[in-house]
C-alpha cells in the first residue's frame, strides 16, 4: 500500500475517488491520499498536473457532467487497471507492459499519419508511465 503520513500522525493510503468540481462536475477515479482517522484527503502529487489541466479546460462555469480521470491520466488509468476485479490476479508488470506496447503502437500510427498533436499526447502519456509506474506497484502490494 502506498503510504504517506497525515498531519494527525496516522498513515494515509491511496484510493481512487470521485472528486467534485464546482458542485457540477464529477471526476471519477482520481488517486487521492486518504486518512481513515481524520478524513483528510489530498490528491496524489503525481497526478496534479493533469488534474490542473483538466480543471483549466472546464473553466470557471462548467456544465453539469461526469468525467473519467483515467482517460486523462495514465497513472490513474494504471491504478484503475491494477485494482480492477477482473485483472486483480495479473502481475502489475504485465499490465504495464501491455499499456506501453499499446501506446507505442499509437505513437507509430500517429507519426505515420503525420499527426503531431496526437504523437505529443502519446509521448506525454509514456512519460507519465515512466515517472509514476512505481505507484501502481505500491497500490498492489
Ligand atoms: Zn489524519
Amino acid at each position: 500500500m502506498l503510504l504517506k503520513q497525515c498531519k494527525c500522525g496516522r498513515d494515509m493510503g491511496v484510493r481512487l475517488r470521485t472528486v467534485i468540481y464546482q458542485n457540477k462536475v464529477e471526476i471519477d477515479h482520481v488517486p487521492v491520499f486518504t486518512c481513515d482517522f481524520c478524513n483528510r484527503s489530498e490528491v496524489l502529487p503525481g497526478v496534479k498536473p493533469e488534474l490542473t489541466k483538466l480543471i483549466g479546460e472546464l473553466g470557471a462555469k462548467p456544465e453539469k457532467m461526469r468525467l473519467r480521470f483515467d482517460e486523462q491520466s495514465e497513472l490513474a488509468r494504471l491504478m484503475q487497471m491494477v485494482t480492477d476485479k477482473e485483472r486483480r490476479h495479473e502481475p502489475v508488470g504485465h499490465i504495464l507492459e501491455e499499456r506501453i506496447n499499446e501506446l507505442l503502437d499509437m505513437l507509430l500510427l500517429a507519426r505515420s499519419l503525420g499527426d503531431e498533436p496526437w504523437a505529443e499526447d502519446v509521448m506525454a502519456r509514456l512519460s507519465q508511465i515512466s515517472t509514476h509506474a512505481v505507484h501502481a506497484y505500491e497500490l498492489k502490494s
